[in-house]
């Protein structure tokens, strides 16, 4: 449907295929990837395989050749689907938002990146400078949140170890004003998180800075680096400057940086029964970075205060549990930095300087860059949470594209063949049904006051799930040697079978660090740091309410996230990686064959092929196109605007492209509503 495009160069829209089949769907792909078309329509949807390499289409050039044109004018790009979304939102007051899905590698946050570089370029043409500034600030404030959030893992040099959904407020002019940046799970693994901001203050920052956070410029010197870095040619401390964090801010972000590199290199001993810090050094440079006392440091490292009944006792920790302790105070100062950092961003480009009930509309448009669905050798919690987090977006595809279509042609009495798709709602069940969801199992097995272990979890599972159909583990089916006892269950995701390992379930769930070190980090004298740990302030015989799980957190998030979404006009890009070699020659047909599968592209094709392109109230219609027929303009004599719409399209030839529902006319092809434009354009 793209006009532009030869067929040298495959179907730019698989609407158009001749065979809705896997074979002529892949063989298509691949097709335009060798040909360089990265980029393809399913109807509105764009699919995009990793090119690998430089491509020279997203100039400024390219950009004036998609401002303000119809998606199917231009060949398939991302800056279409930007400026379909922006058009929505701008003429017709809309909402909307850009989903972008796809495995690790697969390009999302490059598509996010351009999508955003579109977005600017296209906006503020008279220059002004507080939109000029806006418009900074969101790009700018992505740069820092890559710099903390993304690390360099065996699948892509610079992965995203968060998801992220950015909303971009605009104002009456299709200006952008504002924004405010949701962030979901940063991995918590130690290792590849934090290397690359850690890294960063390694080689970004002075050699005084340095010596002040007694840092040494070896990487070496830190247990806690292990694994490649990302280079990023401006330090993170510039443009946190200037997007507006404070001196002080910028300070403390270096300090916990630099006290994370230590906490890795503290360890522990025992001399008779008490528990010790083999290297007291450490803590005097922990207590000067933390701002606080060097027997707080060290109280915190090494006991752990309990209420038992009405007493308040210190119970010294065995070396285990110090060093676990010290790693959980490593992970949670990061988490805690990094969410703060987004707190701060979200501070600074919020929109305040517009009054929307002023100046009139304030309209939306989201952009969603998360993680897709994750099969690896060994799955645990984070693989659970992200498959969930994609069982809950394809929920929401189903309910938007599939489910809305189907039953507004049925609303209509469009004859319709039905399409039949897997509505994975009994998956989104599966996980986070309250009181017999895995969630709510693996609360629970939090909860228990005894013995609290991953198998206690995993048993409560066989116990409760017992029946499901998409759930199953060794003692449900004792045949299947692919499962371990006390260790893995099976999901039946929608996108194929993942068996996880409850290994460390229990653990990742609870919020597992010490309130001792809540404390500490609240009574530090550095008021940044004390004001990222509120809840310090408690003492130990105050603390009584849980703090909600991950788990809970994760899916309370997700829910408000899905609503979110639900309340706009969606787009989406769905995101294909082409090989694991980072090849930009390499098609690997298998691996990719499983991607369109599990990103649903072929039922999506199915959909859009049975569907219509455009369709419109009757009234509407004629007030748009009236003035191309004698019969309609200015105003027509016939029983009803139904009528008069399809004499309309009866005089223009377009009668055999057209459906006719009980309030709408149904276009299928774009073609001709481009037809109807351009004979509205010549009258
Ligand atoms: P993750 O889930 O790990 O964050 P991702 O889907 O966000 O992965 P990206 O970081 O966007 O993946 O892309 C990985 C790499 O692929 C990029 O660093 C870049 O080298 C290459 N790449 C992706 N998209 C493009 C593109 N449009 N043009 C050129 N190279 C690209
Ligand atoms: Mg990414």
């Amino acid at each position: 449907m793209a006009e532009h495009e030869s067929l040298e160069y495959g179907k730019a829209d698989f609407v158009l295929l001749d065979n809705v089949s896997m074979e002529e769907f892949m063989g298509n792909l691949k097709l335009r990837f060798e040909k360089g078309r990265i980029y393809s329509y399913i109807g509105e949807v764009v699919v995009s395989v990793n090119p690998y390499r430089a491509m020279n289409i997203y100039g400024r050039d390219t950009i004036e050749q998609y401002k303000g044109r119809e998606l199917y004018e231009r060949p398939p790009h991302l800056f279409a689907i930007a400026d379909a979304a922006y058009k929505a939102m701008k003429r017709r007051n809309k909402d909307t938002c850009i989903v972008i899905s796809g495995e690790s590698g697969a390009g999302k946050t490059e598509a996010s990146k351009y999508i955003m570089q579109y977005i600017a370029a296209i906006t503020n043409p008279n220059q002004r400078a507080e939109v000029e500034r806006v418009k900074n600030m969101l790009l700018k404030s992505n740069c820092v949140l890559e710099a903390f959030g993304n690390a360099k893992t065996n699948r892509n040099d610079n992965s995203s170890r968060f998801g992220k959904y950015m909303d971009i407020n605009f104002d009456f002019k299709g200006d952008p004003i504002g924004g405010h940046i949701s962030n979901y799970l940063l991995e918590k693994v130690n290792g590849t998180l934090c290397v690359s901001a850690r890294h960063q203050l390694l080689r970004g920052a002075p050699d005084s800075l340095l010596r002040s956070l007694h840092i040494q410029k070896d990487p070496t010197a830190y247990n806690y680096i292990k694994v490649g870095v990302n280079s990023h040619t401006h330090t993170v401390a510039d443009a946190m400057k200037v997007i507006g964090f404070t001196g002080d801010e910028v300070q403390t972000v270096y300090k916990i940086l630099a006290t994370i590199l230590h906490l890795g290199n503290l360890t522990f001993g025992v001399d008779g029964d008490v528990t010790l810090i083999e290297n007291p050094k450490l803590v005097s440079i922990l207590r000067e970075l933390l701002s606080t006392k060097e027997e707080n440091v060290e109280k915190a490292m090494l006991y752990r205060t309990v209420a038992t009944g009405r007493d308040v006792i210190e119970k010294q920790h065995t070396i285990q549990e110090a060093s676990y302790g010290r790693d959980a105070l490593a992970k949670a100062m990061y988490e805690r930095l990094f969410c703060w950092i987004v707190g701060r961003i979200n501070d600074i480009i919020e929109v305040r300087n517009y009054d929307a009930r002023v100046h009139g509309k304030n309209t939306v448009i989201g952009v969603l860059d998360i993680y897709g669905f994750e099969i690896f050798q060994n799955n645990s919690f984070e693989q659970f949470c992200i498959n969930y987090c994609n069982e809950k977006l394809q929920q929401l595809f189903i309910q938007l594209v599939l489910k809305q279509e189907q039953e507004e042609y049925q609303r209509e009495g469009i004859p319709w063949k039905h399409i039949d798709y897997f509505n994975n709602q009994i998956i989104v069940d599966l996980v986070e049904q309250q009181h017999k969801g895995i969630f709510s199992v693996l609360d629970e097995a939090c909860m228990n006051v005894g013995k609290v272990t991953d198998e206690v979890f995993l048993q409560g599972l066989n116990g409760k799930l017992a029946k499901h159909a998409h759930y199953t583990s060794r003692k449900l089916s004792p045949t299947d040697k692919s499962l371990e006892f006390d260790r893995d269950f099976r999901i039946r995701h929608y996108a194929g079978d993942v068996v996880y390992s409850v290994v460390g379930f229990i653990d990742k769930n609870k919020d597992t660090l010490f309130q001792d070190f809540k404390r500490l980090l609240y009574n530090s004298a550095n008021p940044v740091l004390k004001a990222m740990w509120p809840e310090g302030k408690l003492s130990i015989t105050e603390v009584t309410k849980r703090p909600l799980t991950a788990a809970t957190l994760f899916k309370n998030s997700m829910i408000s996230l899905v609503e979110n979404l639900a309340s706009k006009e969606p787009y989406y890009v769905r995101c294909i990686k082409p090989n694991d070699v980072k090849s930009p020659l390499l098609f690997e047909q298998e691996r990719c064959r499983h991607q369109v599968e599990y990103l649903g592209l072929l039922e999506n094709v199915r959909v859009r092929r049975a569907g219509f392109a455009y369709r419109q109230t009757y009234p509407r219609f004629l007030q748009r196109y009236k003035m191309i027929s004698e019969f309609t303009w200015p105003n027509h004599d016939l029983p009803s605007d139904k009528d008069a719409v399809k004499r309309l399209m009866q005089g223009c030839g377009f009668d055999h492209d057209v459906a006719y529902g009980k309030t709408k006319v149904f276009i299928r092809t774009p073609r001709t509503l481009f037809s109807l434009e351009e004979q509205r354009a010549e009258m």
